[in-house]
């Protein structure tokens, strides 16, 4: 199996998961490019797999259909477009097809609907989880979230987050913000800046990069939570697992104005 990504809009990435020449497209915000790329590759798509309802995400479906009419959709039940195929509910934990099996995992914050898509070792996770930092909240609660987050951190450490954004050099300018020396950021941070200066893509990365440099997964990290910028003294009484939450939620809301 391989993988591959086509550029979109400002700094979306549509993935392409490919095996002996059929593909999986994620969350196609547009058309051509991805049309040319299947072309000049001669992959032949088979299902195309949506996370949430925004339109950088969904917008290429309608013609990659037109041109490959026999293309299932799935996608939640958040995304209102008649192309869709199967809807993914509540109860549904897994998809398969051709040579994929995906297991899908209900993951709101981002949106009410958000789902994020698991064949080990790839992990598509649209906007709930980014290299560096986490998606922005809209329509889900800052717990859901948290709970989305904590279940990608469960995953195995070798998992390969394919997110949806080229986001990296911002969140961990912001996380180096409130931990000015830390060194796995500061470091991985240099690396992100050489590699978005050139056009390299900064993902995927790891699970186990993320432990080190996502400080969305860094919540009970003593250094996180006695950081100044961070802590909150208020927040002393919370038992562990809450104040995890607390110092997840505060950080969250500092990123929206970063
Ligand atoms: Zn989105």
């Amino acid at each position: 199996m391989k993988l591959f990504f086509v550029r979109s809009f400002i700094d979306n990435y549509i993935w392409i998961l490919e095996h002996h020449k059929v593909c999986v497209i994620v969350d196609p915000g547009q058309s051509e490019k991805v049309l040319n790329f299947l072309e000049k590759k001669g992959f032949f798509p088979t299902a195309i797999l949506i996370t949430h309802h925004h339109y950088d995400h969904t917008g290429g479906i309608l013609n990659i259909k037109r041109k490959y009419p026999r293309v299932d959709v799935f996608a939640p039940k958040e995304v209102l477009s008649k192309e869709v195929t199967f809807f993914i509910t509540e109860k549904i934990n897994r998809v398969e097809f051709s040579f994929f099996s995906f297991k899908v995992f209900h993951a709101p914050g981002h949106t009410k609907g958000h789902l994020l898509y698991y064949q080990k070792p790839y992990l598509f996770c649209g906007d709930t989880f980014f290299s560096g930092g986490c998606g922005k909240i809209f329509e889900g609660t800052s717990y859901q979230m948290y709970q989305s987050i904590l279940l990608i951190e469960s995953l195995p450490s070798d998992t390969l987050i394919c997110c949806a954004h080229e986001y990296t050099v911002k969140n961990l300018s912001f996380a180096s913000t409130l931990l000015p020396k830390d060194k796995y950021i500061n470091q991985y941070l240099d690396i992100s800046r050489k590699k978005t200066s050139i056009l390299l893509p900064t993902v995927p990365s790891t699970l186990s990069i993320e432990k080190k440099i996502n400080i969305f997964l860094r919540c009970d990290d003593e250094i996180v939570k006695n950081s100044p910028k961070i802590y909150d003294i208020k927040d002393k009484k919370y038992e562990t697992k809450k104040e995890k939450y607390k110092i997840f939620s505060r950080i969250r809301k500092m990123r929206d104005f970063f």
